[in-house]
């Protein structure tokens, strides 16, 4: 599984990063990144639930 931010629609909220620390991290410019590709097993679910609650939808998942 792969997480792929767009960084044009990111609102720098840091919801991701706090619900998934271990694949998400903010970058120099307020914006998430995933910094593991791919995602580890154990953070799948977490890592999902971070796509779902996005209010800017910006978290794209790939399986
Ligand atoms: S939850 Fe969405 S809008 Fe908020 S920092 Fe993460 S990718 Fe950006």
């Amino acid at each position: 599984m792969k997480a792929i931010v767009d960084k044009d629609l990111c609102s720098g909220c840091e919801l991701c990063t706090e619900l998934c620390p271990e694949v998400f991290e903010m970058g120099d410019d307020d914006k998430a990144f995933a910094k593991i590709d791919p995602v580890p097993p154990d953070n799948e679910d977490t890592c999902r639930e971070a796509a779902e609650q996005c209010p800017t939808e910006a978290i794209h998942i790939e399986d």
